[in-house]
């Protein structure tokens, strides 16, 4: 199929899931309108790819259901300047939107395979203000710490403390919490260092593993 057809889906998709459920931050929309996301979901769900769903990615994780990426990108109020960490790599897609949108982004995954297939993918496209990283990311990354952004894509059963540490004054982290129902909490830190916590949306992410 050639790129147009997949433009057409993309654009559909951000008009019909994403702008229609209140989505409204232009850097956001234009971001869901450019990333390929038919190009980070395995070879044979690529005509579901643009569909208003989670998909299933390879060693049993998945890949976001496209209004929630658009959702959680648009609670960090990235800017053009930002250092953002990733926690949960999976397909490398959320990465690869994260990386339009700010400055430089280091994103930690803890299966091999799946850090291997993110990294390649994203440096064929292109993305080349990404640092992947294999490992655990339940004490975030310390060596690039602070991060003006914090994005966890798996489901922690609370806030690990490191995270809190890496996080910049004025800093916004985003993060799915709990075991099986979960919130996305929106994490932000003051110019003093003084923490704020909202609960925001119902969510269904993989677990956050511990190490
Ligand atoms: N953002 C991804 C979705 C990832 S699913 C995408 O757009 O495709 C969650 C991912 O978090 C999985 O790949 C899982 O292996 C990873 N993960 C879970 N616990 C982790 C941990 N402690 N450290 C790093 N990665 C972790």
């Amino acid at each position: 199929m050639d790129n147009n057809h997949y433009s057409l889906l993309r654009e559909k998709m951000v008009r019909l899931q994403i702008l229609s459920r209140g989505i409204s931050d232009s850097r956001v929309l234009e971001t869901m309108r450019k990333v390929p996301r038919h190009l980070f979901v395995p070879e044979g769900l690529i005509e579901l790819a643009y569909l208003d769903c989670a998909l299933q990615s390879s060693s049993g994780q998945t890949i976001s259901q496209p209004y929630i990426v658009a959702y959680m990108t648009e609670i960090l109020q990235l800017e053009p300047t930002d250092r953002v960490l990733e926690i949960g790599t999976g397909t490398g897609y959320q990465t690869a939107i994260l990386s339009e949108a700010s400055n430089f982004v280091v994103t930690v995954e803890r299966i091999p395979e799946l850090h291997q297939s993110a990294k390649n993918r994203l440096e064929t496209y292109g993305y080349n203000n990404i640092i992947c990283i294999l490992g655990n990311g339940y004490d975030g990354f310390a060596p690039e710490a602070p991060y003006d952004k914090i994005i966890v894509t798996a489901a922690a059963p609370y806030i690990p403390e490191a995270l809190m540490h890496q996080l910049s004054p004025n800093g916004r982290m985003v993060i799915p919490v709990g075991s099986g129902s979960q919130e996305l909490i929106l994490v932000t830190k003051d110019e003093y260092g003084e923490i704020k916590e909202e609960n925001d949306l119902s969510v269904i992410f993989v677990p956050l593993v511990e190490k």
